[in-house]
């Protein structure tokens, strides 16, 4: 496998960043994850886009221009000979003192790794999944904004522990008000009275790819899609409920808090929005060949 980092693409072996690095050491940085589908990165602009948006949030200049970030990221899928897979697109504030103040890191690093998915099993997107409320609750907007996709993701990691230790994949996590922000790693949608809602970022939602994909799609369709607040009750008496996100997709879910959803099978928007979200990702994206 070849990694590019700083600049080079390197062998798996020698892709190595310094115990020193303030990524390492605060979780100082930000990433994506993006998707390689049929020879194509998909949704690759607006990846990058959120990139830099996270990078301005935390003062740090990535030492590569959007244009400079896109071609890095085909050449490394091309590099890997890939037409399928995943890549983590990584910069971290660099390396510096022990002492925490970024103003020691001199130079962000870039890292992009190109590799292949292990997807959720293929029977939890035949019958769904159950999910969980954990009690750990996502970080406020105003001390950690989940809109900045941080390598800090100690909250979602606290969440995953939670929602494993019930014996379930994903957890609904709450903000501090109690409204629905978003689970561990995917946003989360619900079909009320033929209406898409999800709830907005002021809630502690990613500005996910996959959510805003999702809502153009409904859009398409003439559904009528909205951002409110949600709470528990919301997610009980939902008749379908689907998680999104770049690694996930569209996950239906069936199950939360014990409350069987809809009819407990995944719904029929649910899967139509499936099939929509498959032929796109089949069918767009930057051209790595
Ligand atoms: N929320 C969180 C916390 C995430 O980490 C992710 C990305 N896996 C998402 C939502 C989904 O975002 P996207 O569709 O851009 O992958």
């Amino acid at each position: 496998m070849k990694i590019f980092i700083d600049g080079k693409l390197c062998s798996e072996q020698d892709a190595k960043v310094s115990v020193f690095d303030h990524g390492l050491l605060y979780g100082d940085g930000i990433f994506e994850g993006i998707r390689i589908y049929n020879g194509r990165v998909f949704k690759l602009k607006e990846h990058i886009d959120r990139l830099f948006y996270s990078a301005k949030a935390i003062l740090l200049d990535i030492p590569m221009s959007h244009a400079e970030l896109m071609k890095a990221t085909v050449d490394t899928c091309r590099a890997n000979d890939l037409r399928v897979g995943y890549i983590r697109l990584i910069v971290t504030r660099g390396v510096g003192t022990l002492g925490l103040n970024p103003r020691s890191c001199k130079n962000p690093s870039v890292i992009i790794i190109a590799n292949t998915i292990q997807v959720y099993p293929a029977e939890l997107y035949a019958h769904g999944m159950s999910i969980v409320t954990v009690p750990t609750v996502r970080n406020l907007h105003s001390a950690l904004n989940p809109a900045i996709k941080s390598l800090n993701y100690l909250n979602n990691i606290l969440a995953k522990i939670e929602a494993n230790n019930a014996g379930v994949e994903e957890a609904v996590m709450l903000n501090s008000e109690g409204f629905v922000a978003e689970c561990t790693a995917d946003n989360l949608f619900i079909l009320k009275n033929g209406a898409l809602l999800t709830p907005p970022l002021s809630a502690g939602a990613l500005y996910g790819i996959t959510r805003g994909t999702v809502m153009e799609l409904a859009e398409k369709a003439a559904l009528k899609v909205s951002e409110p607040n949600l709470t528990r009750y919301d997610l009980f008496n939902a008749d379908e409920c689907f998680l999104t996100g770049t690694g996930a997709e569209i996950m239906p879910v069936v199950k939360i808090d014990g409350r069987v959803i809809g009819t407990g099978q995944p719904g029929p928007l649910t899967r139509k929005l499936v099939e929509e979200y498959h032929a796109l990702t089949n069918s767009t994206g930057e051209p790595i060949y």
